[in-house]
């Protein structure tokens, strides 16, 4: 797969902690917004030990940095995050994480989800990926496929009203192993405004130029100026996504339209 212009309708994003989206995947949610999608974020954790000033309580920073995301999402026209503040710094992918996931999952139910890649422990050679962005990747993988689809797993959900849900397609942020490229050329600018509102992390680092300079590398040869980029796993064909739109039981689909008519043609 190479470039495309597919627009899903609802997007869910799952990462570990504020600032995360930013940098990954907001050129490609702005666009996507600006397109017409529904978007919701998902933080496992409210990054507060990612503020290293001992004179701020860890529930104050956890509080800054929520209220960076908030304005973040909204830069790219998300009014919806979800924060289930776990413990920065040492987030796991348990059962019970698991569980909350498949919860918002079934909540929203989304089109796409777009998480971390829970492979990626080095990137490039001066930096290793985060433990929490590992585990929220992986618990995120393993939340979407196959846990929130069994309609008989989690079933006290159903006391919420929720029901199972299959997912059409999942967009890995993916370092070294992209099979997709989306053009982020329109929303570059979102991107790095949004990115700007995390004024507890970057302090006086303008981060435009690094930004642009990434974004350029992943466009190189793909006959866009910048990028984001994704491996892109898809977990429902297009005609089971067109009939069943992620519901699991049978009658809540649409009669397939081949079926329909060949029943129409015998009838004759
Ligand atoms: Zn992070």
């Amino acid at each position: 797969m190479s470039s495309h212009r597919y627009t899903p309708e609802r997007v869910l994003v799952i990462v570990a902690h504020p600032d995360d989206i930013e940098f990954g995947c907001a050129g490609t949610v702005a666009r996507w917004v600006q397109d017409g999608a529904a978007a919701r974020y998902v933080l496992c954790t409210s990054g507060q030990v990612g503020i290293k000033d001992p004179s701020i309580s860890l529930d104050e920073a956890a509080a800054i940095r929520e209220r960076e995301q908030l304005a973040a999402a909204k830069m790219v026209g998300v009014d919806e995050v979800v924060f289930l503040r776990h413990q920065d710094g040492i987030l796991e992918n348990t059962i019970a994480l698991r569980r909350e996931l498949v919860r918002e999952i079934r909540r929203f139910r989304p089109e796409v989800l777009i998480t971390g890649d829970p492979t990626a422990f080095f990137v490039g050679d001066s930096y290793i990926n985060h433990p929490d962005h590992r585990a929220a990747a992986a618990a995120a993988l393993d939340a979407v496929f196959p846990a929130a689809g069994m309609p008989t797993l989690f079933k006290e959900l159903e006391d919420e009203g929720l029901e199972a849900h299959e997912t059409r397609k999942v967009y890995v942020m993916s370092w070294d192993s992209p099979d997709t490229w989306v053009d982020i050329s329109e929303t570059i600018d979102l991107k790095i405004a949004a990115l700007r509102e995390h004024t507890s992390q970057l302090g006086e680092w303008n981060p435009e130029e690094r930004i642009r300079q990434w974004a350029a590398e992943r466009a190189k040869g793909k006959e866009m100026a910048y990028a984001e980029a994704f491996r892109v796993i898809t977990l429902k064909s297009d005609e089971d996504w067109a009939r069943c739109k992620g519901y699991v039981q049978p009658e809540r689909c649409a009669e397939p339209e081949s079926e329909a008519a060949a029943v129409g043609e015998a009838a004759r």
